[in-house]
């Protein structure tokens, strides 16, 4: 039986605690807040998507870095198994659109509380408002871990065989995953990938999408592209916002992008009427401006698009709001038929961590066993969960790499 110790009690942590225990060793969960889970608390709109009902095979497409590096990790605990783990700790589950899993309850605490119980019932001793602060090894194996009680700073020295951490990334640094474990593992030899915001809401140059700030566009088809080559090209739902863009089609976009700026930015499009093809959206352009050849293009232009949008559009078609519908030209109906099939726009960046769902980056995997999660630098540690250099796209993808990575790191000690 060895002393095991994880750091972080999140999805992956309180997963490998799970396992470890269950394996029969003494298992101390450390973590940092007053609570465990917080974040999961707000994963799913609070209704906690956690894992996807889809093959288990098509879960590797979902992940944006290192998806190979997943194999064992989610061959060992998959999908399948994690439904069957939360149905087994009294959470009934429900199948939604995408095949997202989530409770019935529609409640996440449910989750919370079945790991919560479980981890009780194994006899886990779970250290709240505790804080991993040192790793101390000899001869390249974790040997002890230095803990800070948060209330009374008191400094404690445990024992440790193994040590897995699980203490998550940089995104959302309210709910405890605030990157500063990353400092820790850099002193012991291990390479952290540059951290970045992923399914994040992105920056705009152009002053007119403030403008239309809380309209949300359903159906429309979002084109990024990267000098000439089309990047990222989706169907579906966006927002603006006051600093830019949102909503899932940007989401997803800023996970598949590469990293912009202001001096690097890339160009994008929204295809506002995607059912129609150019010639179609011609002839109903033709058909509105002849009905009101004598109203005013301000007005024969009502119902062509939502209100919010009608000042913006009207002002970059360059057409006088004021002139009548028969005195529009060819050229004028073209361009606003341009401006229709692809209303353009100027990604400069993203917005921060506290706005992204995960992080980009993290420990590199070439580091770390996939078959154990053990550091290939110091024996005895494991990583789990989102500290790993993985993302994926929304759809409980995240969630499952965390259950998967920390099952096995448990499984592994
Ligand atoms: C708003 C939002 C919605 C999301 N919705 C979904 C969803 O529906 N489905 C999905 O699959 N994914 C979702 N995600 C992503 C998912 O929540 C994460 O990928 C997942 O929770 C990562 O789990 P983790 O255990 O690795 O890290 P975390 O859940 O972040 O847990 C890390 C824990 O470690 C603790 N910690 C950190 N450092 C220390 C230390 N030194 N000592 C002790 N404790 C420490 C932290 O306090 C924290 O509790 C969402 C994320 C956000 C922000």
């Amino acid at each position: 039986m060895a002393n095991v110790v994880i750091a972080g009690g999140g999805a992956a942590g309180m997963m490998a605690a799970v396992r470890a225990a269950e394996r029969g060793h003494q298992v101390t969960l450390l973590e940092q807040n007053e609570k465990l889970g917080k974040k999961i608390y707000i994963t799913g709109k609070g209704r906690c998507n956690l894992t996807n009902g889809c093959d288990t095979e098509d879960i590797f497409p979902q992940f944006q870095s290192n998806p190979r590096f997943l194999y064992s990790s989610i061959y060992t605990f998959d999908n399948f198994r994690v439904m069957d783990f939360f149905e087994q700790h009294g959470v009934k589950l429900k199948e939604e659109r995408g095949q997202r899993i989530f409770p019935v309850s529609d409640h996440a605490s449910d989750v919370i509380r079945a790991l919560s119980q479980y981890l009780r019932q194994l006899g886990v001793k779970v250290c709240l408002e505790t804080k991993l602060t040192g790793i101390r090894t000899e001869d390249g194996a974790v040997k002890a871990v230095t803990t800070l009680h948060l209330p009374g700073k008191e400094k404690k020295t445990l024992p440790a065989d193994a040590l897995i951490l699980a203490g998550g990334g940089c995104s959302y640094p309210q709910t405890g995953a605030d990157g500063n474990l990353f400092g820790l593992c850099e002193d012991l030899g291990h390479t952290v990938k540059p951290l970045r915001p992923a399914l994040v809401p992105l920056t705009v140059k152009e002053d007119y999408i403030p403008q239309m700030m809380g309209l949300s566009l359903k159906n429309v088809i979002l084109t990024i592209r990267d000098k000439k080559k089309i990047c990222y090209e989706e169907f579906g739902e966006m927002l603006f916002t006051h600093f830019g863009v949102s909503g899932p089609l940007v989401l997803s976009a800023s996970s598949r992008i590469r990293e912009c700026s202001e001096k690097k930015p890339l160009s994008a499009e929204i295809d506002l009427k995607p059912a129609l093809d150019e010639e179609k959206l011609d002839k109903r352009l033709q058909r509105m401006i002849s009905e009101g050849a004598n109203k005013q293009f301000k007005n024969l232009i009502q119902g062509l698009l939502p209100a919010k949008m009608l000042p913006v559009v009207i002002r970059l078609s360059g057409i006088d709001p004021e002139k009548k519908g028969n005195a529009i030209t060819k050229e004028e109906r073209t361009g606003l038929l341009r401006l229709l099939k692809a209303f353009p726009f100027t990604i400069t960046g993203t917005r921060g961590f506290s706005e992204a769902i995960i992080t980009r980056g993290g420990i590199s995997v070439k580091e770390v066993d996939p078959s154990t999660m053990e550091s290939k630098i110091i024996k005895g540690m494991y990583f789990a969960g989102e500290m790993l250099d993985i993302d994926a796209l929304t759809g409980g993808f995240n969630l499952q790499a965390a259950w998967s990575t920390g099952y096995l790191a448990g499984e592994s000690v």
